[in-house]
């Protein structure tokens, strides 16, 4: 269950699931808090979707302080809508060139290292081991969805973590429903290629297009890893639907800005980040 909440002026949602988890701290942020205006208004994130450098900064200062998180353990993507995960190495600074990290999932059991996913209706996941302590975040499209980088990152998990499937919790945030998500029939091919299809492919309501409920055909790839169901929380809001919470690329017509979805492993042990992509020369 998603419940909405409030740091400072940051409005946020939190899962019941990973509530109980004590040693996280987690948010899937609306877009509410922020400084930034009109088409970005008001907590975007992203440098890059043409919002004034000064007030995206501004609000990563606003979430820095509300969460009491340094500002340089925040870890971003330079997202590419594909299936590589990046996995942080185990001690160290986790980073320290200035290329961009072209990725669309993070993997981590480090301290004090805030993995984030930025969106405006691509799906967002979280899945956390609450017993071995590992963390990852998942930045799923369409096009990562249909790659199946969620069942990709679960089974590194497995195979490199050791995690059991009945220890891992998935929970899925806020992203576009299948009310306002379609593609045409090519790129619905894509996903029937997987188990259990039928479950998340709809005829549309344009002319040769196909509905994607693209929260549902993940939580299918997290089940389909031996995932319990009663271990998967999903967020029942469209992002295109409720503008006045998020931002929504196709609900905008594309000008528009990010929020951010985050989860940190608590600890004393800090775990800085040296760069990330192109906007950490910002944030420094
Ligand atoms: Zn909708």
């Amino acid at each position: 269950m998603f419940k909405l909440n409030k740091k400072h002026s940051i409005r946020y949602f939190e899962s019941s699931l990973l509530s109980e988890c004590d040693f996280l701290t987690h948010a899937f942020c609306t877009r509410l808090g922020g400084v930034s205006e009109d088409d970005y208004t008001s907590l975007n994130i992203s440098f890059k979707e043409g919002d004034s450098e000064g007030k995206v900064l501004q609000n990563w200062h606003r979430l820095a302080m509300a969460f009491s998180i340094p500002l340089e353990q925040f870890l971003t993507l330079n997202q590419a809508h594909g299936d590589d995960i990046f996995v942080i190495k185990p001690y160290g600074d986790y980073y320290s060139s200035r290329e961009h990290l072209n990725y669309d999932a993070i993997v981590t059991n480090r301290t004090n290292l805030a993995i984030c996913i930025k969106t405006a209706d691509c799906v967002p996941i979280f899945l956390v081991d609450r017993i071995k302590k590992v963390i990852a975040v998942v930045h799923a499209g369409w096009r990562s969805t249909a790659l199946g980088i969620t069942a990709k990152v679960i089974r590194l998990l497995i195979d490199k973590y050791h995690c059991l499937p009945r220890d891992i919790l998935a929970v899925i945030g806020p992203a576009i429903g299948k009310c306002c998500f379609d593609l045409d029939a090519a790129a619905a091919d894509d996903f029937r290629k997987q188990k259990n299809h039928d479950t998340f492919i709809f005829p549309g309501k344009r002319q040769n297009k196909y509905a994607i409920d693209l929260a549902e055909a993940n939580r299918s790839q997290i089940m389909n890893c031996g995932v319990p169901e009663s271990n998967i929380d999903v967020s029942d809001f469209c992002t295109s639907c409720r503008q006045d919470l998020f931002f929504s690329h196709r609900g905008s017509g594309g000008i528009t800005g990010r929020q951010v979805n985050f989860m940190i492993i608590k600890g004393d042990v800090p775990c800085r980040v040296l760069t990330v992509g192109d906007e950490i020369q910002h944030i420094q």
